[in-house]
């Protein structure tokens, strides 16, 4: 089945054509992303990965909105010379990755009116992100009228966290009038690696106890029981939890006012600061971990200390994860730090001897694109390092919802 995966930003439009049948038969036609949506000059890089004919094309041009960028798009894809499709009516189903529909949906759902309205009643709650991907299921729609459109929500999969979880002890009102609660983000990934993680250790979902790590440009954690998701450190938004790129994660409220009352910033320039200012930026100047751990190999102060943040925050997280998951199987790293790095993930686990993870220094160095596991031979706990593929996830999700609804 082919289908389209998009995932539509304020000013972006990603996607991917895929032809799939299951999780292990799949493949990638094609992959690109349009930019600068809305901007002077707008740019689409279009990738196609049929074996043997794979090229790459660079468009710059303006495009005023989202609709002339899915258009690009159509074109690339159904283009006589390069493209991968001869007419749009060969994609059978398009999946979009929404971040949020609070609790209204705890699956993958197709678009109906019902499902746009629930999405768009959560913009207070994604104001940067659900009207963007609305934005893409209209354009979706306009383009591609005879296939299914659906909706795979990042919250999702953290929809069966318990209250004492996903609560915040605040007036309970907040939460029952205001909808304030933690919701969790990275859902699709966090699935995605949990799955293939029972896959790997040859065991049913419905058995697996996990911490999954996701260590990309944002950062989470979750602590999967049975197979489904029992607290995430990601929360209202995705500012909660962990250190990030530029995020701060978990800081006492109160100093947002503190700071506030030092320097002049309002509230919007204070939260912009702490998703955009903060984190490993905030602390050593750059975001980029792969730059980050070359400065403090360098011997950059800052670096090292960033690092160590960095490192500290996901040992705690670790810690209390442990205390929530009975018979822990396994520590799962995945996304782009977490799959790459192993400086990070042998700064994460030393120190963690006394909790089980024995991490092996030569397993944890091979660079390998597969899943693998990377503690001592002897070790009882595993460490797992689980490329995730949320795109696939996606895809899977799109084509099991067109077969069963
Ligand atoms: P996103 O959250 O945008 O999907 P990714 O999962 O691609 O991001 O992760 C981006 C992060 O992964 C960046 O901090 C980048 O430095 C880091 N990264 C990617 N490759 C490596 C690598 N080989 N070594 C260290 N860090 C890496």
């Amino acid at each position: 089945m082919k289908i389209l995966v998009i995932n539509a930003g304020s000013s972006s439009i990603k996607y991917q054509l895929m032809d799939l049948t299951d999780v292990h038969h799949y493949t990638l036609l094609a992959t690109g992303l349009v930019e600068k949506i809305g901007e002077s000059t707008g740019r689409v890089t279009h990738k196609t990965l049929i074996p043997g004919h794979e090229s790459q094309h660079v468009e710059d041009d303006p495009l005023p909105s989202h609709r002339e960028g899915m258009s690009r798009v159509v074109a690339l894809l159904t283009d006589p010379d390069k493209g991968v499709i001869r007419d749009a009516a060969e994609i059978e189903g398009v999946g979009h990755r929404v971040l949020s529909c609070g609790e209204v949906y705890s699956d993958t759902v197709r678009v109906t009116p019902e499902v746009k309205a629930a999405i768009r009643e959560f913009f207070p709650l994604g104001p940067l992100h659900n009207p963007a991907n609305l934005m893409g299921i209209d354009v979706a729609e306009e383009f591609f009228p005879h296939a299914p459109q659906v909706a795979i929500f990042d919250t999702a999969f953290h929809q069966t966290m318990p209250p004492k979880a996903f609560l915040y002890a605040v007036p309970y009102d907040w939460y029952t009038t205001h909808r304030l609660r933690r919701y969790g983000f990275h859902g699709t990934s966090h699935k995605y690696v949990t799955q293939e993680a029972a896959d790997y250790l040859g065991l049913p979902l419905a058995d697996i106890n996990l911490i999954t790590i996701h260590l990309g440009n944002g950062c989470s954690m979750a602590a999967i029981r049975g197979g489904k998701c029992v607290d995430t450190s990601m929360g209202v938004t995705p500012l909660e939890g962990l250190v990030m790129g530029t995020r701060s994660g978990d800081i006492d409220p109160a100093a947002l006012e503190y700071i506030m009352g030092q320097t002049g910033m309002d509230i919007h320039q204070m939260i912009n600061a702490l998703n955009k200012a903060a984190g490993l930026k905030g602390i050593c100047g750059v975001n980029d971990m792969r730059e980050v751990v070359a400065a403090a190999a360098d011997g950059t102060p800052l670096a090292e200390t960033a690092l160590e943040l960095f490192a500290y925050r996901i040992q705690k997280y670790i810690g209390a994860y442990m205390a929530v998951v009975p018979k822990l199987h396994a520590l799962v790293f995945t996304a782009g730090i977490g799959e790459n790095s192993f400086p990070v993930r042998d700064r994460i686990c030393r120190g963690l001897e006394h909790l089980g993870v024995r991490l092996d220094a030569a397993r944890n160095e091979a660079p390998s694109r597969e899943p693998r596991e990377i503690q001592q031979a002897d070790a009882a706990l595993k460490i797992l390092v689980i490329p995730t593929n949320e795109e696939l996830q996606i895809a899977l999700e799109t084509k099991h919802t067109i077969e069963t609804s």
